[in-house]
């Protein structure tokens, strides 16, 4: 049911998470507003995806995404963060983030310990990292959809 949804096309603003210090890990998420993660296809699976993103008009990264369970709603939503495997300069809050979401890595897991969460976020990156480079996911990288004006989003073209 997860499949059939990808590539999955999104944009939207860029907001204040709830502190889970992602950053402080040297991993910052970049969330979606709830709108926007009410937007998504309710089928889909929670888990870690891969895919391409850009900020403003920005360049295309790599990234890796989060679709999750909101602790903030109490578990009952779903949040949606997207790592950019990018430098970036400054932060980008209330910026608009446009993604593809192209491939699915793994479920939601529970970790032990920060180090075995950490060291299994470094894993999806490297596979993310592998992956995109496949001719069926780097061909996304260029795809209208991150030149197209804003507002304008088509899945499954
Ligand atoms: P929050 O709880 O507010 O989401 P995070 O610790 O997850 O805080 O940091 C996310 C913020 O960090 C993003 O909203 C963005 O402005 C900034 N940021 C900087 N570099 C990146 C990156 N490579 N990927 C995602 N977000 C980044
Ligand atoms: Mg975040």
């Amino acid at each position: 049911s997860t499949m059939r949804h990808l590539p999955y096309f999104c944009r939207g603003e860029v907001v204040k998470g709830f502190g889970r210090g992602s950053k402080e890990l040297g991993i910052p998420t970049a969330n979606f507003s709830e709108q926007v993660v009410e937007s998504f296809p309710s089928d889909i699976s929670t888990g870690i995806y891969y895919g391409w993103a850009c900020v403003g008009n920005g360049d295309v990264h790599k990234m890796v995404l989060s679709i999750g369970w909101n602790p903030f709603y109490k578990n009952i939503k779903k949040s949606v963060e997207t790592h950019i495997i990018h430098t970036f300069k400054e932060d980008f809050y209330g910026e608009i983030l446009s993604i593809v979401i192209t491939g699915y890595i793994r479920p939601e897991k529970n970790f032990d310990s920060l180090e075995a969460l950490i060291s299994a976020i470094q894993e999806d990156i490297e596979e993310a990292k592998r992956q995109l480079d496949l001719p069926e996911h780097l061909k996304l990288k260029e795809d209208n959809f991150f030149h197209l004006p804003e507002g304008k989003i088509v899945n499954n073209h």
